[in-house]
């Protein structure tokens, strides 16, 4: 079974590596969906796999270092891209948060990126 929060964060971003006359190479913003999903057996007696405030207490000091920042600026987010976003996140959630099984980052309404590991 799996459980997960969402996150909505405001940042900004540009992208260094796309070819010349991309839009995405202008600096620009997006109102990010950051979804925290976790994977787990419902305790017999919780009846819950985790407290959704321990997902949020555990995402909060990436969230801090995210939310109305200017990600190119965020040590390792050199070039932010959903997916390097999405791998961040993963990379420093993962020793807090064991259960972590999906991190799902929606750039746009209509664009986004899963990992799982
Ligand atoms: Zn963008």
């Amino acid at each position: 079974m799996n459980i997960f929060k969402s996150f909505t964060l405001e940042a900004a971003h540009r992208l260094p590596n796309v070819p010349e006359g991309h839009k995405c190479a202008r600096l620009h913003g997006h109102s990010f969906r950051i979804e925290i999903h976790v994977e787990g057996e419902p305790g017999e007696h919780t009846g819950w796999i985790m407290d959704f405030s321990d997902i949020k207490a555990a995402f909060q000091p990436l969230y801090d270092q995210l939310d109305h920042h200017y990600l190119n600026e965020v040590p390792g987010l050199e070039n932010p891209t959903s997916e390097r976003l999405a791998l961040w996140i993963w990379d420093r959630l993962k020793p807090a948060l064991p259960l972590l099984s999906e991190v799902v980052v929606h750039e746009t309404c209509t664009s986004g990126c899963r990992y799982r590991g």
